[in-house]
């Protein structure tokens, strides 16, 4: 099943790639500080790392699976579905062998599969606790998508689970691994502008007929679009100014309550303080369609990115012309789940870790108890983790 990556890639190229890739991080960016040659005797590098999809959405079909087709260290090597149909079309389509295909009830038969290095949970967001504790049990590394979990406890668990197995967790921040918003981060965090004292951000999109359900029933999704499409605001915010925020206020915009939006908010406005008196003001909805925005204000300039949240077409633009213009569009999954593969080749740390998934899922409970209580929320006990490039 496994391609060997020599196959694509001369041995050299590959330890050549995983060098360039990692080098700055084992050495302080000034070149690598030991030759990789030890990974020539690893069986792990022998092969790309075998990825196991666990539920089969829309972001496993559309984007996931089309992006490990092009992925370098990593590779589809199993599915875990409910759904014996899509089992066989994903089977034939991807050519993997009967063994490799799970349901919800034998995943944790994937103890015994070798192919399988690296489980990623794409469920919706209530269950992601429970297939991160099997992997973890299973003694697979996993990649959980966001938003990591639906309770601070959740995630905890999820995080003591992935310890005591000695594995490897990272959330789907593809963002992270994305040209237009690392250079945002990079530019924001080096205050390349000035102090920044005002940020903005926005992402929604119109909740209808044709979206998934389990997005508006709280107990799959653990609320509306804050948890979905907000947590893109939230984080842009914290990796452009590069601090986590003291406190938040936010209420629920007038639609929550009615039509599709019974149990979980239709849209939220809220608004982040930080400590050296910056101010966050951001708007998810699932009433609204909003093109994704970031931008950030500073004592000497301005920068922004407009869509900047998207899967492609990620335009940016600053107040000198210059930084964020003509970046590319890259497949940001395919560099996530690649960056991935290499810290497990690499043993270092992954740059988006369970403790940025808690991080968040603390914050997004804040902002819930701003909205429901009217009060400022203080967020001072968040994990103090700054997202770093
Ligand atoms: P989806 O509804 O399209 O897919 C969910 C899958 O889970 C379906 O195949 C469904 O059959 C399966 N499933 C298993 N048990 C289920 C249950 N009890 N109820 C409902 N479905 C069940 O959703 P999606 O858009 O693929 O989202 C899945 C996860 O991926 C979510 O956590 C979402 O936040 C995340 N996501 C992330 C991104 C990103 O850009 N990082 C984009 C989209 C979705």
């Amino acid at each position: 099943m496994s391609t060997p990556v020599h196959s694509r890639a001369s041995r050299r190229d590959f330890l050549r790639t995983l060098s360039l890739g990692a080098g700055a991080t084992l050495a302080g960016g000034a070149g690598l500080a030991q030759p990789l040659s030890w990974l020539a005797g690893n069986p792990v590098a022998e092969r790309k790392l075998g990825v196991a999809l666990v539920g089969l959405g829309n972001y496993s079909t559309g984007q996931l699976a089309p992006a490990l087709q092009q992925t370098t260290f990593c590779q589809l090597a199993s599915i875990v579905t409910g759904s014996p149909a899509k089992a066989a079309q994903w089977q034939k389509q991807y050519k993997l062998p009967t063994g490799n295909c799970y349901d919800y009830k034998t995943f944790d038969r994937i103890t015994d599969n070798p192919a399988i290095d690296i489980v990623y949970v794409v469920l919706p967001n209530a269950l992601h606790a429970e297939y991160v504790v099997r992997a973890a049990q299973a003694g697979k590394h996993v990649i959980c998508e966001k938003p990591m979990a639906t309770s601070v406890a959740d995630a905890r668990r999820m995080i003591a689970a992935m310890e005591k197995a000695g594995k490897k967790l990272s959330i789907g921040y593809r963002l992270h691994f994305e040209p237009h918003n690392q250079v945002m981060m990079r530019l924001g965090q080096k205050q390349a502008y000035g102090t920044i004292k005002h940020l903005a951000a926005d992402n929604g999109f119109k909740f209808g007929a044709g979206s998934t359900p389990w997005r508006v029933n709280k107990q799959l999704s653990g609320g509306g679009p804050l948890m979905d499409m907000g947590i893109y605001c939230l984080q842009g915010c914290l990796y452009t100014k590069g601090q986590v925020p003291i406190a938040v206020t936010a209420h629920f915009t007038p639609e929550t309550g009615t039509g599709y939006f019974k149990e979980v908010e239709a849209g939220v406005n809220w608004q982040l303080r930080f400590a050296d008196g910056a101010v966050a003001d951001c708007r998810t909805s699932y009433a609204e369609n909003m093109q994704g925005r970031l931008r950030a204000d500073a004592t000497n300039g301005w920068l922004e990115l407009e869509p900047a949240f998207g899967y492609g077409g990620l335009a940016g633009r600053t107040s000198k012309n210059d930084g964020l213009l003509n970046l590319p569009n890259i497949n940001q999954q395919a560099a996530q789940m690649d960056d991935f593969a290499q810290c497990i080749l690499l043993n270092k740390p992954t740059r988006v870790p369970g403790e940025m998934g808690l991080r968040d899922v603390q914050l997004l409970e804040a902002i819930y108890r701003a909205a429901e209580t009217g009060q400022s929320v203080s967020t001072k006990d968040v994990v103090q983790l700054i997202d770093r490039m």
